[in-house]
């Protein structure tokens, strides 16, 4: 069955506990003095878990402590969600602790269109959607289906709250804080920490506010305003630090649109960004069947718990004029590279590009909303008028079910169908890989996306695309001109009667006045499962796509064979890995999003794409001690596969911002996988820091950053002080001694990040070792 209105929906498990959450806050404000608090704080500290003992010092300082947290919600997507479940699964428990969803849309591959891809990714899938679906059902666990849409558009209509603390398996689920929450990106073994009821830790982040003033106008989107902010804070400005957007260009904007700005935070490394309710989000509850969420957010407001306090402190402060703002277009290859419109033409002059693209995709989980659809559809109607179809391929990736049979009901898919758009499947498709090109497999090329993310090889595997972001307006227009140069504030396009065509900026409408239509209803869930502890999960002992993890073993304890006691064995370095490094570089998507849930087979993508400082190539790795017939070179994965065969322990040497992008678990678990038990890095991208620590890595910054350059493939390394930091002495570094293959010793100082539970899962080889051992 299918319905052209909206559904109702059971709110009772998606409406924040609000007067337990002000209590708590409350406990808080007593142990810290009653000192004015941001939004961003007032979320955190409210979701403290027992706030007199975690807090017993009385000190909460942004930046330093960590905070114990008990978030409400979990949600993963089909590819993290398998790493995630297994892990769960490991820990024996027969439910899991907090509401949870699962969201299959990273599996489905775009090809044709929606109904020809989402039945072939079906059948491709249907083993780990299988083992999704079961696990769904023993824990109780909401199973949005293939086809249903993507998490983080399907937590927005559904689940997100103002107030709320929600974790998610996947680095973009910050889109949630356009509904005035908190909404963190982890890896699976935090979704674990949630799901078992074990309190989650974060340094409490530092909180930057920023100021929006003024208004946008002509071709200016909400999109623009984050392109621009990622411009000027580069992909890690935003490290350990919550955004937080204030002042009156807050109001002013949908709750689509703060929730496109909340998605691409992430973009410049932010922990999450989050605005203060509004009558926007009112209204985009109220249409989304959830008027009892907004009036109970409605009475928390008026206890001040949705929005700063006044005078509230913030560690900086960032002024946007949104009036001054123009449609901004960033990369390729970084999201940080921001070139206003206006000057892109010369850009592309000036780097001597071709001066075309070959495909324009609009749609995703960071632009298909209500707004982004009229808007573009709008432009499509124009250029029909003027007798115009697109120059290139033009792809849109609707975000749900319920986006997308709005957009058939109220007549936007045929505005874009007739300007030769094809209409993907609700699902990630192009965005994360899953995009089977058969044009431009290995030339160079530009496309231009409304996507969130650009590295190489993003969207379609080649690493000459280069990828360029920009609203859904500007690549919607652009896409009926076919140049890069194009723009269509100033230009227009010559029609073949000679006559010149320009695009007026577009006009659209922020919610559906019919409201939203539900569509194929039986992509909804039932709400609130009860878990069937008794129903069975099946992992095939032969499956090449599902494997049951074993635990990994600690380097301490009496069976460990340690012989250095508390300090790492002696390790050996695999690998000084040069420049950028993102987690899309330690573990590869596209065509191996298929064995996201068999460790064995994925680690055969470690670090593939990751240059060797030693000599410049791409997946070369040394193997000093090589017996014959085996050569001194091989690939990254094939020598990490020889020391692991000799039960060598390793570590890797990596440059600035290591891990960034991506919350992948499995750039954790791949190294840890073959033997990685430390990395020294310039810097390291939080999310992936944590994720190492998860998975019993150590991970070490550099002092001094040129230290890099001493260290290379084959050097010993031995670390010195770990003992004391295991044994509980505070404020201790972290030296490394290194013995150079040529005999020469030196050490280094370093200095970590390891909180006390972190030791703890280092000890124990893993996080989920450590839990598994409390709860027994
Ligand atoms: Fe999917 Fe792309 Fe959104 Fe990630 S960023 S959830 S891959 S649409």
């Amino acid at each position: 069955a299918s319905s052209t209105g909206s559904v109702q929906k059971d709110c009772s498990s998606v409406t924040p506990p609000y007067s337990l959450l002000i209590r708590n806050l409350k406990t808080v404000r007593d142990i810290l003095g009653d000192r004015p608090l941001t939004l961003a704080e007032k979320i955190l500290y409210s979701h403290i878990y027992a706030p007199q003992k975690s807090l017993a010092n009385g000190r909460l300082v942004r930046g330093e402590t960590y905070l114990q947290l008990s978030p409400e919600r979990v949600a993963m997507q089909d590819a993290s969600a398998q790493m995630a479940l297994l892990q769960f699964m490991s820990a024996g428990l027969a439910k899991c602790a907090v509401p949870a969803s699962i969201h299959c849309d990273h599996l489905i591959q775009a090809v044709n269109g929606a109904a020809s891809d989402l039945e072939r990714s079906i059948v491709s899938n249907k083993e780990v959607f299988d083992f999704l679906e079961s696990a769904a059902r023993k824990y109780g666990i909401e199973f949005w289906r293939p086809g249903s849409g993507i998490i983080h558009q399907i937590v927005l209509e559904n689940y997100a709250a103002p107030g709320m603390l929600m974790l998610g398996t996947d680095s973009h689920t910050p889109n949630a804080g356009g509904l005035g929450m908190l909404a963190i990106g982890v890896g699976g073994a935090d979704a674990v920490d949630a799901m078992t009821g074990t309190p989650w830790e974060l340094k409490a982040p530092e909180v930057v506010g920023i100021h929006l003033t003024g208004k946008l106008n002509g071709w200016a989107t909400p999109k623009d305003l984050i392109l621009h902010l990622a411009g000027k804070l580069t992909v890690r400005g935003g490290t350990g630090k919550i955004l937080e957007y204030f002042g009156p260009g807050v109001a002013e904007q949908s709750c689509t649109g703060l929730a496109t700005i909340a998605n691409m935070g992430a973009e410049v490394g932010a922990t999450t960004s989050t605005f203060q309710y509004s009558a926007n989000m009112r209204a985009y509850l109220e249409k989304t069947g959830r008027a009892p969420v907004a009036h109970a957010a409605d009475e928390a407001a008026t206890q001040s718990f949705l929005s700063a306090d006044k005078d509230a402190e913030y560690d900086e402060v960032i002024e946007i004029n949104l009036s001054e703002l123009e449609p901004t277009i960033n990369g390729p290859f970084t999201p940080d590279l921001a070139t206003p419109i206006s000057a892109f033409g010369k850009f592309i002059e000036k780097e001597g590009w071709k001066d075309e693209f070959s495909a324009g995709l609009i749609g995703s989980c960071t632009n298909s909303s209500y707004q982004d659809m009229t808007s573009v559809a709008d432009l499509a109607r124009q250029a029909k008028a003027a007798g115009l179809t697109a120059k290139v391929p033009f792809l849109c990736t609707p975000g749900s079910e319920q986006i997308r049979a709005t957009m058939e009901r109220d007549n936007l898919t045929s505005a874009l169908e007739e300007v030769g758009a094809t209409v993907l499947a609700n699902a990630c498709g192009p965005c994360i890989g899953q995009w089977k090109r058969e044009d431009q497999t290995d030339s160079e090329n530009a496309i231009l996306t409304s996507f969130n993310r650009n590295f190489k090889s993003r969207n379609d595997g080649n690493r000459l695309t280069m990828n360029f972001l920009a609203s859904p307006t500007i690549v919607t227009a652009m896409s009926f001109s076919g140049k890069l140069s194009f723009n269509p504030i100033t230009d227009s396009i010559p029609l073949p009667s000679g006559e010149l065509f320009k695009f007026s900026p577009p006009t659209s409408q922020d919610l559906p006045s019919a409201g939203f239509a539900a569509g194929n209803l039986s992509y909804y869930p039932t709400p609130s499962p009860a878990p069937q502890p008794d129903s069975e999960i099946v992992v095939r002992k032969d499956s090449q796509r599902l494997e049951l993890l074993e635990s990994f073993g600690s380097h301490f304890g009496p069976d460990s064979g340690n012989p250095r006691g508390l300090e790492l064995p002696e390790l050996k370095v695999l690998l000084r890995v040069r420049g950028k490094c993102t987690t899309d570089h330690i573990s590869a998507a596209g065509p191996w999003l298929k064995y996201k849930g068999h460790l064995t087979n994925i680690s055969e993508n470690l670090l593939i794409t990751a240059v060797n400082d030693e000599g410049g190539e791409v997946n070369v790795a040394f193997d000093h001690d090589h017996d014959a017939p085996q050569p001194s070179t091989d690939t990254i994965p094939g020598v990490a596969k020889r020391f692991k065969a000799r039960k060598q322990p390793w570590a890797l040497i990596v440059d600035d911002n290591y891990g960034e992008g991506s919350a992948r678990e499995h750039a954790a678990l791949q190294p840890r996988f073959y033997g990685c038990s430390m990395i020294i890095a310039r810097s390291f991208a939080r999310i992936h820091e944590t994720n190492l620590k998860k998975q019993g890595v150590l991970p070490l910054w550099f002092v001094d950053k040129s230290d890099y350059n001493r260290i290379g493939s084959g050097d010993k390394l031995e670390t010195i002080g770990l003992e004391d930091l295991l044994n509980g002495v505070p404020d201790v570094g972290i030296r490394v001694k290194v013995t150079k293959l040529n005999g020469e010793v030196f050490e280094i100082p370093t200095r970590h990040t390891m909180s006390t539970d972190q030791l703890h899962w280092l000890r124990y080889g893993s996080a989920l070792n450590y839990i598994r051992r409390q709860l027994s």
